[in-house]
């Protein structure tokens, strides 16, 4: 038996970047956790089933965050007047510690979830911390919550205090142990996860690659974020090209779908390495902004069709919330083109476009109410910012400036309700 969810309500969703879709007053119906069509008039053979019936709300896809860091919740704006390397070391690796405690894993990584889900966020790629036992618990915790996740335990061998770096040995039978203990899962999945070249020895780097060529395994973390970084990694690795080149020649660039978190200063050939790779650049706004690190050049790369979603990037982020990430896009697009006049800002349908479907991608067929997409859909109740006089797309425009999660009254994913 088909298992059949029908909403009916003001659907509203992005199938391309530069427009949105509007079916006012509209049934959405899923079969088995996918959209199937939406109509205006109910077909015949829905007639007899039940439908959420939202009124006048907006139903729209849930966010989709490529980019953040579980175990940095509780810095969500501390430290914020340093830049990135003194921010890690000042802050970040001394909370980052804490979670080799499973307590204390459990009491942060339920208010995370919990804090995740309410804003709205249905998909996320996360980096929890190095400890493994840290890291199982945040998997048990987001199966709970029953949104899809990839989980990545942070590998780090070198090049960080030595509280928190782990023998090569370690770091890569902890990650093969959480790999096949969550491979299996449908929702919350293993990813790969360097935190960064310049903490990897190159075998950490090789060992890497090959677990996520043996298990077919997506790969994620940071690439070109911040010029001293980037002078770093030069040293580190003269033998490379560039970055991106460090990642690539140990198959972590897109030989398995790939996340790299900021890339704003890539060179020319690492540009078309990334597009030839098919590697997904994700752009972090707030993060951008407080650690200093520069404006990612969104709208050049969009131009050469680069693959592209959106994340919060907590802590460097401060806020959790992705319609926060989304007006932020557009807010820095704007002041990056009155610097640079070729680079037109963001509409608000390319950034809506890069929360949902944009980052969608990586999981497969989300994002979108398209017809074979996964079910995955927030409804939005705006009366208390007084937006009923206004159209469906200003609504949405209205909930991404102003709303909150206190606007989210329901959540599915692949056509479950989340309680
Ligand atoms: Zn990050």
């Amino acid at each position: 038996m088909d298992k059949i969810l029908i909403l009916k309500g003001n659907i509203i969703f992005t199938r391309t970047a530069d427009r949105f879709e509007v079916y006012q007053d509209s049934y959405i119906v899923s079969v088995d956790g996918k959209v199937e069509g939406i109509y205006k008039v109910l077909p015949e053979k829905y007639i007899n089933c039940t439908v959420d019936d939202y009124g006048g709300r907006l139903i729209i896809p849930g966010f989709v965050d490529l980019h953040l860091h579980a175990a940095q919740f509780l810095q969500c704006g501390i430290g914020m007047t340093k830049q990135l390397l003194e921010w890690l070391n000042d802050y970040t690796f001394n909370l980052e510690k804490e979670f080799q405690n499973v307590e204390f894993a459990k009491e942060v990584y339920t208010k995370f979830a919990d804090k995740l889900v309410a804003n709205g966020t249905l998909r996320a790629c996360i980096f929890a911390s190095s400890s493994t036992k840290g890291t199982e618990v945040l998997f048990e915790i987001l199966k709970e919550k029953g949104i899809g996740a990839y989980i990545g335990k942070v590998n780090m061998d070198r090049n960080a205090p030595d509280f928190m770096i782990e023998t090569t040995e370690e770091s890569i039978k902890g990650t093969e142990y959480l790999i096949e203990k969550y491979k299996d899962e449908k929702l919350v999945k293993p990813i790969i996860t360097p935190r960064f070249a310049p903490t990897s020895t190159d075998e950490l780097l090789e060992k890497l690659g090959e677990l996520a060529k043996k298990y077919v395994l997506p790969v994620q973390s940071h690439l070109s974020e911040n010029i001293d970084e980037i002078n770093w990694v030069r040293e580190l690795y003269p033998d490379s090209n560039h970055y991106s080149d460090v990642y690539n020649k140990h198959l972590l660039f897109g030989q398995t779908p790939t996340v790299m978190a900021h890339a704003i200063y890539l060179e020319k050939d690492e540009i078309e390495l990334v597009k030839r790779n098919s590697v997904t650049l994700v752009h972090c706004p707030d993060s951008n902004i407080n650690v200093r690190s520069g404006i990612m050049p969104l709208r050049k790369y969009l131009n050469i069709g680069l693959s592209i979603g959106l994340g919060s990037d907590i802590a460097g982020g401060h806020k959790i919330a992705l319609n926060e990430a989304i007006v932020r896009t557009i807010q820095l697009s704007k002041l990056l083109s009155m610097d640079q006049p070729e680079y037109e800002p963001l509409s608000v349908s390319e950034s809506f476009y890069l929360g949902t479907k944009g980052g969608g991608t990586f999981f497969g067929k989300t994002g979108s109410f398209e017809e074979g997409y996964f079910f995955d859909a927030l409804v939005i109740e705006d009366n208390s910012i007084i937006a009923d006089r206004y159209g469906l797309e200003d609504r949405l425009e209205r909930f991404l400036y102003v709303g909150d999660d206190r606007n989210i009254c329901a959540r599915y994913v692949e056509g479950n309700k989340l309680k």
